[in-house]
């Protein structure tokens, strides 16, 4: 018998979608051992946490370590044993291990593929993964239009999009009927380190765009144990980070749990989305929001953590073929 959900871990509703999403999301791509080897043991077990303390929206796509990460979500999700329609689970299309490839014919079988591995009969959502790689025409006119006749076929309720840089979703949007994308996915733009999205909400809002914002901990860079190598930031900002992240250990606070409230505590924004690979970043992250919505923002740390980062504020770094 599955726990009740946790009573005090907020749902947010997601655009006009009608979905209610936890605050906190569960990023899956850790589970794809991206940020390092994660048993399947782990890898359940915390879907299985994640899920008793009132999580019920959980990220994968085919890209994530290869499969594997949809692989390893569906198993934690099978073994919930719960009712298909207790959890929301979003995906994506178009990057591959492989390559990129937003055409139709191949975003069509994508979904038959994720949902095998997913042992699902449909998604919630169903986004297209990092379109700055692709053609944002082709995004517009052929895969949006291919995602349509998935929804109407019962096996996505969604459509998103995904990416770094924030000029992708006004060109999308602008382009597309009203009500065709409900979702957009922004990662490392609502961090503590790099807060641009802000200047977009109203811009969704108007549009009735659901936002997720995922990557709080800007994929490692706000942890004690610092980011993977693979982490396209610049030395300038990692040693920013590092210093704001052994700051905090020197106070007796935790810059994760900093980071994550400092991302919660915008309500324009439905979901947090974070990745996790064990059941002690499970709790540490839903018990950030439950003190978040019990005693505030710890106002005084954060101040000074923005006053470290402050000569990396909003530093990036390029992503797409027409930044890179
Ligand atoms: P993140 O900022 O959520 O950081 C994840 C890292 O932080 C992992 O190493 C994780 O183990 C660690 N961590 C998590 N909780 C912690 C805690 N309490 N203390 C210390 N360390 C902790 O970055 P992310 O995983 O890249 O992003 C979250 C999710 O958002 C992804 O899993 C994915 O589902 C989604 N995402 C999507 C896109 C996209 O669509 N383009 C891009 C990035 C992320």
């Amino acid at each position: 018998m599955a726990s009740p959900p946790h009573p005090n871990l907020e749902l947010r509703p997601l655009g006009n979608t009608g979905l209610k999403l936890s605050c906190v999301g569960f990023g899956a791509s850790p589970l794809g051992s991206v940020f390092g080897p994660v048993s399947e043991h782990d890898a359940i077990s915390s879907v299985r946490e994640a899920f008793d303390l009132g999580i019920n929206f959980f990220d994968t796509s085919p890209y994530y370590g290869g499969t594997l990460s949809e692989k390893m979500l569906g198993k934690g999700l099978k073994a919930l044993g719960v009712p298909r329609n207790e959890y929301i689970v979003s995906t994506k299309c178009g990057r591959y291990v492989e390559g990129f490839d937003f055409s139709a014919e191949r975003v069509t079988k994508s979904i038959d593929e994720s949902l095998a591995r997913l042992q699902l009969d449909y998604v919630d959502i169903l986004q297209c993964h990092d379109i700055e790689f692709g053609s944002l025409d082709q995004i517009v006119n052929e895969t949006i239009p291919a995602l349509q006749k998935l929804r109407e076929a019962g096996k996505i309720r969604f459509i998103g999009i995904t990416g770094l840089p924030l000029s992708v979703f006004t060109y999308v949007l602008d382009r597309v009927p009203p009500g065709t994308v409900d979702v957009i996915l922004s990662y490392c733009r609502y961090s503590v380190n790099d807060s641009t999205l802000v200047d977009l909400l109203p811009y969704l809002k108007s549009k009735g765009v659901g936002v997720i914002s995922a990557s709080p901990l800007a994929m490692g860079l706000l942890t004690e144990n610092g980011p993977p190598e693979w982490h396209p930031a610049s030395a300038e900002l990692k040693s920013a980070c590092q210093a704001a992240a052994a700051f905090c250990k020197a106070k007796g606070k935790n810059i994760s749990k900093l980071a994550m409230q400092y991302s919660l505590a915008n309500k324009d924004i439905s979901s947090v989305l974070v990745g996790m690979n064990s059941v002690r970043q499970v709790k540490e992250n839903v018990y950030a929001a439950t003190e978040l919505a019990t005693f505030g923002k710890d106002q005084e740390t954060l101040s000074e953590v923005e006053a470290i980062l402050s000569p990396v504020k909003n530093q990036t770094w390029p992503s797409g073929i027409q930044e890179s």
